[in-house]
C-alpha cells in the first residue's frame, strides 16, 4: 500500500482510504460483525486511514468504528471525523458534539476533524458561530490534532473557505466526470496544493455509478485500452494520476470490494497515465456527458414552482438516470414524484420557470417530453 505525507502535518496515512459511510447492514442498521470484520481486515491489509462521521448510518457509523478500532486498532490508523454544522444552533453545541463523537469513536481524540459538507452559507453560519476559534481551542484541548472540511459548492467558495483559516486538509468530490465541477481539478491544484493544503477525495466513483451499468459505448472505449482494466481500475487510476489527492476514499460494504480496492491501488503511483489513456478519459467523460437529457445544473434558480413541480429533482434525476443507464429506476421515481403532486402533470405552462433558468432550458417542452415518455 502507498502511503502518503499530508503537508504541514506529521500524518502519514495510506493513499486508499476506508470510508464508512457504506458498511454492510442487516435491515437499516449496521451489520455490526460483519463491519468490525471489515474495517479490521482493511487495517489488517494496509489501509490506515478511517473516515467517518457524525451522520453516517444513521448516526450509528462512528459507535461501530470505535468498536473496530479496539484491542490496538486505534492507535494504527489516522482517524476522521466530522461536526455535523447543520446541527450547530449555538457556539457551545460545536464541543458538545465533539464530545459526543470522541466518547462514540472510544478514543480522547480524532486526527483530522472535518467541518462537514461545507457550502459558502454553511461555512458562514458556523464561523459566525466561532468555528474557527472554536478548532483552535479543540487542538489546544488536544481533542483534535488537525483541522479540515469537506466541501460541496463551488470553486469561488473552494477559494474563500480554504484561504479564510490555516486548514490542514480539504477533502472534496472528485472523480472523472467531476473535474470541472465543484472546487474543480483547477480549484484543487491552485487552493490547496500551491498551498500546501493536504487533499482527500471522495466520492471517486460517483456514488458507485462509475462502476454500474456501464453504457455499450463506454464499454467499447474500456475495451479498446492497450492495457485491460476494470471500470473501477479506471476511475481509481485517473484519481492516483493526479499529484494533489493524497488519500482516496471509497465506501466499501464487502471482502470483495476491499481485495479488489486493494489491488488496485498496488499500483497507485502518481503520472502513471499515458497519454492514450488520459485520453481515453477525456473521451469516457464527454461520452457520459452526451448522454445527458436536459443540462441542468440543479441550480434552482426556477424555484419555486406556484404549482409545485420539482423541477430541478425531476431534471437532474433524468440526466443522472441517462447518463448511468437507470432509466427504469427513474421512471419509478418519476411514478412516485407524480403522485406526491410534484410531477410535471402540475405544470400549467405559466413560464416562469423559464425566465429565470440560466441554462436557457425550455423546461415548460422539456416537462411535457417527460412527462409523455415516463408517466405510467
Ligand atoms: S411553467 Fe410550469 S413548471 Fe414552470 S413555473 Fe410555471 S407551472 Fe411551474
Ligand atoms: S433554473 Fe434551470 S438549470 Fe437551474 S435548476 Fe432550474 S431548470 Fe435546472
Amino acid at each position: 500500500m502507498q502511503m502518503i505525507t499530508f503537508p504541514g502535518t506529521d500524518i502519514t496515512a495510506s493513499r486508499l482510504g476506508m470510508g464508512c459511510m457504506r458498511l454492510p447492514v442487516d435491515g437499516d442498521k449496521i451489520d455490526r460483525p460483519a463491519a468490525i470484520k471489515l474495517i479490521r481486515d482493511a487495517i489488517d491489509n494496509g489501509v490506515t486511514y478511517i473516515d467517518t462521521a457524525y451522520g453516517y448510518h444513521n448516526r450509528e457509523s462512528e459507535i461501530v468504528v470505535g468498536e473496530a478500532l479496539k484491542d490496538g486498532y486505534r492507535e494504527r490508523v489516522t482517524l476522521v471525523t466530522k461536526l455535523p454544522v447543520w446541527l450547530v444552533e449555538k457556539p457551545e453545541d460545536m464541543e458538545k458534539l465533539l464530545d459526543e463523537q470522541l466518547e462514540k469513536l472510544q478514543t480522547d481524540h480524532v486526527d483530522f476533524y472535518l467541518l462537514h459538507a461545507l457550502s459558502w452559507g454553511s461555512y458562514e453560519k458556523v464561523r459566525n458561530m466561532g468555528a474557527r476559534e472554536f478548532l483552535d481551542r479543540m487542538i489546544e484541548k488536544g481533542k483534535i490534532r488537525y483541522p479540515a472540511f469537506s466541501f460541496h459548492d463551488d470553486a469561488e467558495a473552494f477559494r474563500k473557505i480554504i484561504t479564510d483559516y490555516p486548514w490542514k486538509m480539504a477533502q472534496v468530490q472528485m472523480n472523472v466526470l467531476d473535474e470541472f465541477n465543484q472546487a474543480t481539478l483547477e480549484g484543487c491544484y491552485k487552493y490547496a496544493e500551491e498551498r500546501g493544503i493536504g487533499l482527500v477525495v471522495m466520492e471517486p466513483l460517483r456514488g458507485g455509478a462509475l462502476a454500474r451499468n456501464i453504457p455499450d459505448e463506454i464499454q467499447s472505449l474500456y475495451d479498446q485500452a492497450a492495457e485491460k482494466r476494470t471500470p473501477v481500475e479506471w476511475a481509481f487510476r485517473w484519481l492516483y494520476d493526479k499529484t494533489p489527492f493524497m488519500t482516496i476514499l471509497s465506501g466499501m460494504s464487502n471482502t470483495e470490494q476491499l481485495m479488489d480496492n486493494i489491488r488496485i491501488f498496488s499500483g497507485a503511483e502518481f503520472g502513471v497515465m499515458t497519454q492514450d489513456e488520459k485520453d481515453m478519459m477525456t473521451k469516457v467523460r464527454e461520452t457520459y456527458e452526451a448522454r445527458v437529457r436536459v443540462g441542468c445544473t440543479g441550480c434552482e434558480y426556477c424555484m419555486p414552482c406556484p404549482k409545485g413541480v420539482k423541477i430541478p429533482n425531476i431534471f437532474r434525476s433524468l440526466d443522472n438516470a441517462a447518463m448511468f443507464n437507470t432509466l427504469d429506476g427513474f421512471k419509478k421515481r418519476y411514478a412516485a414524484m407524480v403522485e406526491k403532486g410534484e410531477g410535471a402533470n402540475q405544470c400549467v405552462k405559466c413560464g416562469l420557470c423559464e425566465k429565470a433558468c440560466p441554462q436557457h432550458i425550455q423546461i415548460r417542452q422539456k416537462l411535457a417530453e417527460i412527462h409523455e415518455e415516463f408517466a405510467e
